[in-house]
């Protein structure tokens, strides 16, 4: 069993600050890892620039220059981190056995690569890096990721508590994860569809070594709004059933209307009007809210997922990649 070949995937965002001062720390887990026989020596650190606006893509070609275990991709302008993040993966995935995903700014801690490693030769094919505790983060922070965290679970939506993007994924699982085609991208919540063996090991998060924070407020509201929407059509749902109970309040309301006609309580025309109103208020809710169900069913087939993924085979078609550790 040769030793396998290890991609880090590192998104870089106007990263000049720490970029010199985690790219030597990368450099150095490779080493270790190599020598300790984990991985092979082909193993590569793939930064990933996601149109930074400073010198972060001239510093990721000089490091390549210097040295061969660097390599760098860019893309065509600023796309947010889900995207640079799929960019490395799908970029490695043909060319090495795992991948790592990281960011770059020193927060994850790079030493539980190791344990993600003996976990892959293991058997996992993903591995997800959990943050043992929030010290370094505000009470704020902290408060609304894992309230998120557990509102995501009620839509149904499967994500593994207090991981953030520090994972490791065998080649195998990403060229499944390469079939889910949609646009919409909330990593943590799609990786976990792939299936296959998987485990998660704890590691503490620091703050970061130099530079800002590039996930403002505003960020990331947009990122839970899309991990929801993205990934659950429990929303559509919940408006048809507030249909079908101011449907059913209508038709009280509808009762007491004509109730209160009968036994003369009521001003002429009153009870009619009381009564299209509710019928009509009520309809209409229940009506969008199954054309909302047939939206939600569109809005999935356009996405296209693959609706099958084989993980094993009792008979090998000549396809299974041989590199398999
Ligand atoms: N990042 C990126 N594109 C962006 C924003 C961020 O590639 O538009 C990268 C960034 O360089 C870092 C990682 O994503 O490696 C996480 O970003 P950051 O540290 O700013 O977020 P935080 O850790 O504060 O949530
Ligand atoms: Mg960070």
């Amino acid at each position: 069993m040769a030793a396998p070949i290890l991609y880090i995937v590192i998104p870089c965002y106007n990263e000049e600050a720490v970029l010199p001062i985690t790219a030597p720390l990368f450099r150095e887990k490779l080493r270790q890892l190599t020598e300790a026989g984990k991985i092979s020596g082909d193993s590569r650190i793939l930064f990933v620039n996601d149109g930074s606006r400073d010198r972060t893509w001239p510093i990721i070609c000089d490091l390549a220059q210097q040295d061969p275990h660097f390599i760098g991709i860019a893309q065509s302008r600023n796309r947010g981190h889900q995207a640079a993040v799929l960019a490395g993966l799908m970029e490695a995935k043909d060319r090495c056995d795992v991948t790592i995903s990281i960011d770059c700014d020193g927060q994850d801690d790079i030493n539980a690569m190791d344990r993600m490693i003996d976990e892959y030769l293991g058997g996992c094919e993903i591995v997800y890096g959990v943050r043992s505790k929030r010290d370094t983060d505000t009470f704020f922070k902290r408060f609304t990721a894992e309230g998120f965290y557990k509102l995501l679970a009620w839509m149904g939506v499967e994500v593994v508590f207090n991981h953030a993007d520090y994972r490791l994924i065998s080649s195998r699982a990403l060229k499944e994860f390469a079939n889910f085609k949609e646009v919409n991208l909330y990593l943590r919540g799609m990786v976990p569809l792939v299936g296959f063996k998987s485990t998660s090991v704890s590691y503490e998060r620091h703050e970061r070594i130099a530079g800002e924070s590039h996930y403002p407020l505003r960020k990331m509201l947009a990122l839970a709004f899309d991990g929801i929407t993205s990934l659950s059509v429990k929303p559509i749902r919940m408006v048809f059933f507030a249909g079908l109970i101011i449907m059913l309040l209508s038709f009280i309301g509808i009762l007491w209307a004509v109730v209160a006609a009968f036994m003369g309580k009521s001003v002429a025309g009153w009870a009619s009007l009381a009564c299209i109103v509710c019928f009509m208020g009520g309809m209409q809710c229940l009506f969008l809210g199954v054309i909302g169900e047939y939206i939600g069913k569109i809005y999935l087939e356009v996405k296209g997922r693959p609706r099958y993924i084989i993980s094993d085979r009792t008979e090998a078609t000549g396809e299974d990649p041989a590199r398999q550790p």
